[in-house]
């Protein structure tokens, strides 16, 4: 494994990101000297916070990941420090995970328990699509047996890194075909299978062009469950962040590094926007990879330029007084088009003609999240990235009362009048915080821009990336991870040497 040359004794880490934050509570871990610089008040970067008076009160809106899975590996950053999560950060599992609608009117939900699975499976569709249901578990959980150490919590080198027992293992249980078939293979109902192939949109790619081995992500949310935090999800990137200034971390919040000091290849310094000079041995960087090397260190590499990204989103934050009974805290709502869809997002670099969409509902589990009586719903609508001719200047308010009616048609009645206070975001809207092309899921998980092929965590002799941008991707699970490789490039070793909690 490649490792930083020279010192490492005091470090920066620009961005308290998820990303950013876990590199850092493993660094000061191992012992080094920790400065994280932000730009934005607060830590957690894309999981960050939007507070919004209403008449009766505060609503708090998280504003980007609303699924949390895998939080062992949140538990594995703070053992790095000798803490225990749940001394910081209350979880509690979310049942269903999801509650799915589709357009025949049929509602599933999806439970991470296989036998209660199985039975929601045989009461909505019938025993043998059930039998199929168990049979794609045994799938996914061999896949991700064989996918995890080898091919994900890992730093690879090379392509040749990737030749492994494990590899044979994929090949064998045909990782590498695509997602659709293999799908297919075990779920008979369009139903099913829109339920566990609808992940590969978080990677960019269609379920019809993704390899098999991105049911991973199936495996994450649908198979091991889902948590939420109390607090909503920026009580993660709190919590993380409170633990490492505790064990030593310098945070400096409302601070932009206007660009790295580098000499040959080795970085020196980091520069604000101020003028000041911070000086460091080591620089990890956690802002969109493109734009770090662009910006951050003057050069963009052919390998970062040729990328292709993911779909964009659109999102409608609501303060609202309407309650719906008929809701779980996630709900998706598929429309009847399905490959169409990521025809039109990915290919034709349109919007969606007919939605498939997430509703979440915080409040449904933290009623302290919105006033008294009241409720916030985060309303996600997947568009094209700014690659796609649309001008979100004029369509944006445009497009707020489309999902708004779309909404309305798909049950939630009256919820464009009972909303109070609302915050829309735009692709635009994720540009302007520094997400390439307003791609706020990185770069696409196509087969060459995934493992050895997906940018490298390393530049030059001393400066390491962090982040979806960066290997392994996207996704609060795979940042983690990220800052976990970022941690092992400086530090030489595994730095949850005190008590792995993560085994694969
Ligand atoms: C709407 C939305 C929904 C999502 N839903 C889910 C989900 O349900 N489940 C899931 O697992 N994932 C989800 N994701 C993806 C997940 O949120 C991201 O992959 C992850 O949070 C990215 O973390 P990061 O640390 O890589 O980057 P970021 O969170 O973007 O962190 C980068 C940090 O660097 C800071 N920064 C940037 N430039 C500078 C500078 N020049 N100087 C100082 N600081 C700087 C930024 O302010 C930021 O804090 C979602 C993302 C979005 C946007």
């Amino acid at each position: 494994m490649r490792t930083v040359t020279g010192p490492t004794d005091n470090v920066v880490v620009v961005g308290a990101g998820l990303a950013g934050l876990s590199a850092a509570m493993r660094l000061a871990g191992a012992g080094r000297s920790v400065t994280v610089i932000e730009r934005e008040p607060i830590p957690g970067g894309r999981a960050g916070r939007l507070n919004v008076q209403g008449a009766d009160g505060t609503y708090r809106f998280d504003t980007g990941p609303t699924v949390l899975t895998m939080p062992d590996l949140i538990a594995d950053a703070f053992d790095c420090l000798g803490e225990e999560m749940s001394d910081w950060l209350t979880l509690e599992p979310i049942d269903p995970l999801y509650r799915s609608f589709f357009p025949d009117g049929s509602v599933m939900d999806v439970h991470s328990d296989v036998e209660q699975m199985a039975d929601e499976i045989d009461r909505v569709i019938g025993p043998d699509e059930a039998a199929g249901y168990k049979r794609y578990v045994d799938f996914v959980s061999q896949l991700y047996r064989y996918e995890m150490k080898d091919f994900i919590d890992r730093n690879i080198d090379s392509p040749f890194d990737l030749i492994t027992p494990d590899l044979a293992r994929l090949v064998a249980i045909g990782g590498f075909r695509r997602l659709s078939p293999k799908v297919r293979q075990f779920l008979k109902d369009p139903r099913t299978e829109r339920i566990y192939s609808f992940q590969a949109m978080y990677a960019g790619v269609s379920p019809q062009d993704a390899l098999a081995i991105y049911a991973v992500i199936a495996y994450m949310d649908s198979v091991a469950g889902v948590f939420f935090p109390k607090g909503g999800m920026h009580a993660v990137p709190a919590a993380m962040a409170a633990a490492a200034e505790k064990h030593g971390v310098t945070f400096r919040y409302s601070t932009e590094v206007e660009r790295v000091e580098v000499t040959g290849s080795r970085a020196t310094a980091v520069i604000t926007s101020d003028g000041e000079r911070i000086p460091a041995d080591t620089v990890v960087l956690n802002p969109d990879l493109p734009v770090a090397h662009r910006d951050l260190l003057g050069r963009e590499p052919w390998s970062v330029r040729r990328l292709n990204y993911s779909p964009s989103c659109f999102l409608l934050l609501a303060g609202s007084s309407a309650h719906y009974s008929k809701i779980a805290h996630h709900n998706i709502h598929f429309g009847r088009s399905w490959a169409g869809v990521f025809d039109e997002l990915i290919d034709r670099q349109q919007l969606m003609s007919d939605p498939s969409i997430l509703v979440t509902n915080p409040s449904h589990s933290d009623p302290d999240l919105a006033p008294p009586g009241k409720e916030v719903y985060y309303v996600l609508f997947p568009t094209p990235n700014l690659d796609a001719d649309i001008d979100w200047k004029s369509m944006g308010s445009r497009y707020r009362d489309e999902v708004v009616t779309t909404l309305e048609a798909r049950g939630y009645v009256g919820f464009g009048d009972a909303i109070e206070v609302e915050d829309i975001t735009t692709p635009l809207d994720w540009e302007a915080r520094g997400m390439e092309r307003g791609a706020p899921f990185a770069s696409a998980h196509s087969f060459f821009q995934t493992g050895p092929f997906r940018p490298s965590n390393m530049w030059g002799e001393n400066v390491v990336f962090t982040g979806s941008g960066t290997q392994p991707g996207v996704g609060v699970p795979m940042v983690l991870i990220s800052g976990r490789l970022a941690a092992e490039r400086i530090t030489g070793k595994d730095p949850s040497y005190r008590s792995r909690a993560v085994r694969w």
